[in-house]
């Protein structure tokens, strides 16, 4: 006899392939998160997500009525023909998560759009219950807790609490590692774990790994056959016991793959002993079209069209910056001969999406590769037991940076270092103002030199310095308001801002209870009049929120200058020649500058550079 499973049982079966493990609920909320749209992420668990696994974002929310929907299997927002298969930009695309854990758990999540108030939808082991309005920032907070209390076979296969924290900590490690862009905060049982600010690679690096690791890097950029590798390959000398520290990200996703892992391992060979290990954190980004997916239920494995294009670029360039040969050059992120350290070099132009077919076809058809093949096994490298490692990222999270010290110490140093980094300087007076592309970029030259200021990112940057310096000396000047704005808010909320008032008046902001859960603001720094402010605090209240553990004024401070740079700094008006004179002269010739995001303010482009463009040169 033939049984059609219910949905109730086929969410249990299907539970087992998705989630087995707190783990695996974590990468998947957060994943949702992320295809979201999100910027800010919270992840809190407690014993090791045995007890509650909390993922927060301020992502694009749910609709009232679409609540209902993200709880039923095989629905998702993000796949709707077949044809989509082949092209998913999206981390989710099978429907399936959600309604797996809520099968085998007590969720709940809680979520407002843009507009609309928020609404909260709970699930018991599968059992819906019903819509109801609720309280909550924009974005989509989402509470799993215990975990396979329906299943008991499912609970006698998990670890020890700290196991499974450990092994929570490593897929955030790499969520951090991947989405450098997103600020992540982590949090076990009330403590910090990780905590990224979303400002670039290195600083996602060092949340991770901590400043030596950083030091112990070269950071490479390439471009090689419409494909590209960018990332941190450890030096020669900086070898683990395991291969856990490896992290490859391809478009985006976490993979374990044999044909990158055996191209990189066979590229370091010649330097390492047997088992040693090399560190690396590698982003592969490849069109699309020649990578498939979906090939596991754990979504942990690609398979590419061609491994052996795949596995040639990869190699030859791991192996031209290991061997230090002058191929090398082009691959560094920060060439000392090509590029001063912290210039940001200009990219080969993105070609289009075509011509990079086109190139990755031309390699094919040619495999036109300077590099060597393996003929027999590699010596190094065995097949990665690709599904023990994905089982134990655990090792991959070094010793998360648990105290405020480390964290402290982690922030200096990326404050050296882009110290560091902006010594680079022009001398102003020998900028010549070339003009203006695309009312953004200012041209600017300097000898054999051609500058593109982002006009935008650096004015931002310059606001940010000072209002950061204002708040930092507490110069800040404050402005009472003609009509006082009510913010009204939860308990939890409320009583957060009550505690900080102190934090807000040194900072410029006059602040009092007004009934019960509301405060109303009766002055604002002078440099935020006129934004937004519900949105000003829905955002510090967000950020307060994951920061129980570090200190609240440095977040406030951060969170003003950032507002008041998006208060002052518009898009897309076209400077006037003496407007980006005074905006260079601000700058004060700092050509290393980045925006206060971390992408690079100052574009160089050498003469010779556009002369190879032209084929003039060689
Ligand atoms: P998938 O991610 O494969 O689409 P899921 O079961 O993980 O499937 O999620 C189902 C749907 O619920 C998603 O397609 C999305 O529309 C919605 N959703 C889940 N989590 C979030 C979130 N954090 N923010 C916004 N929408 C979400
Ligand atoms: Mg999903």
């Amino acid at each position: 006899m033939i049984n059609v499973l219910t949905p109730d049982i086929y969410n249990k079966i299907a539970a087992g392939e998705v989630v087995d493990r707190p783990y695996s609920v974590v990468k998947e909320l957060v994943e949702n998160a992320i295809d979201a749209g999100a910027t800010e992420i919270v992840v809190e668990t407690e014993r090791g997500g045995k007890g509650c696994i909390r993922v927060t974002d301020n992502g694009c929310g749910i609709a009232k009525e679409e609540l209902p929907l993200a709880y039923a299997s095989h629905a998702t927002s993000k796949l709707s023909s077949a044809k989509d298969l082949f092209a998913i930009r999206t981390l989710g695309f099978r429907g399936e998560a959600v309604a797996s854990v809520a099968a085998v758990s007590r969720m709940q999540i809680v979520s407002r759009t843009a507009e609309k108030e928020a609404y909260s939808l709970a699930c018991e082991g599968g059992i819906l219950g019903s819509v109801q309005p609720a309280a909550g920032a924009e974005g989509t907070c989402v509470t799993v807790k215990d975990l396979f209390y329906n299943v008991p076979a499912r609970l006698k296969f998990l670890k020890s609490d700290a196991q499974e924290e450990a092994d929570i900590a490593g897929v955030m490690a790499r969520f951090i590692l991947s989405r450098p862009e997103i600020a992540f905060t982590c949090l076990a049982d009330g403590k910090m774990k990780y905590r990224s600010f979303g400002d670039g690679l290195s600083a996602a690096l060092v949340a991770v790994y901590g400043a030596e690791t950083l030091k112990n890097c070269t950071e490479i950029r390439a471009e090689k056959h419409g494909i590209r590798l960018y990332g941190f390959l450890g030096n020669r000398n900086f070898y683990k016991a395991n291969r856990t520290y490896q992290s490859l990200f391809v478009n985006g996703r976490y993979v374990v793959n044999q044909t990158v892992g055996a191209a990189v391992s066979n590229a370091y060979a010649s330097y390492l002993m047997k088992r040693q290990y090399p560190f690396y954190v590698l982003f592969l980004d490849v069109p699309p079209e020649i990578v498939d997916v979906n090939v596991h239920p754990n979504k942990a494995d690609v398979r590419f069209a061609d491994n052996q294009i795949i596995y040639g670029c990869v190699y030859s360039i791991v192996s031209a910056v290991l061997d230090g040969n002058s191929r090398a050059l082009e691959y560094l992120a920060n060439a000392p001969a090509a590029a001063p350290s912290s210039m940001q070099e200009v990219p080969a132009a993105a070609p289009a999406a075509v011509e990079r077919e086109m190139s990755y076809e031309t390699a094919k058809a040619t495999l036109a590769f300077d590099v060597r093949m393996p003929q027999a096994p590699p010596k190094l490298y065995d097949a990665p037991p690709a599904r023990l490692e994905v089982r134990q990222p655990a090792a991959a999270a070094p010793t998360p940076a648990s105290s405020e010290d480390v964290f402290a110490e982690n922030q200096r140093f990326l404050r050296e270092q882009e110290h560091r980094a902006r010594q680079e300087r022009v001398d102003p007076a020998s900028l010549e103002y070339k003009g203006e592309l695309f009312q953004t970029y200012l041209i600017y030259q300097a000898g054999d030199d051609a500058y593109f200021i982002d006009q935008h990112a650096a004015h931002e940057r310059i606001l940010f310095d000072r209002l950061r310096e204002k708040t930092e000396h507490r110069a800040v000047v404050s402005q009472p308001m003609l009509v006082p704005f009510v913010l009204s808010l939860n308990a939890q909320e409320f009583a957060f801002l009550e505690k900080n008032f102190s934090v807000l008046r040194e900072l410029g902001f006059e602040a009092e209870e007004f009934g019960d859960t509301s405060v109303r603001v009766l002055a604002v720094p002078a440099d935020l009049m006129g934004i937004d402010l519900s949105a000003f605090f829905r955002e510090v209240l967000f950020s307060m929120e994951s920061l129980r553990a570090i200190r609240l004024a440095d977040i406030l401070k951060d969170r003003l200058a950032t507002a008041a740079c998006k208060a002052a700094v518009k898009g897309g008006e076209r400077l006037t020649a003496e407007e980006a004179k005074q905006l260079i002269e601000r700058m004060d010739g700092d050509v290393g500058m980045k925006c206060p995001h971390g992408r690079p303010a100052v574009v160089k482009m050498k003469k010779s550079e556009l002369e190879k463009l032209f084929k003039r040169i060689v």
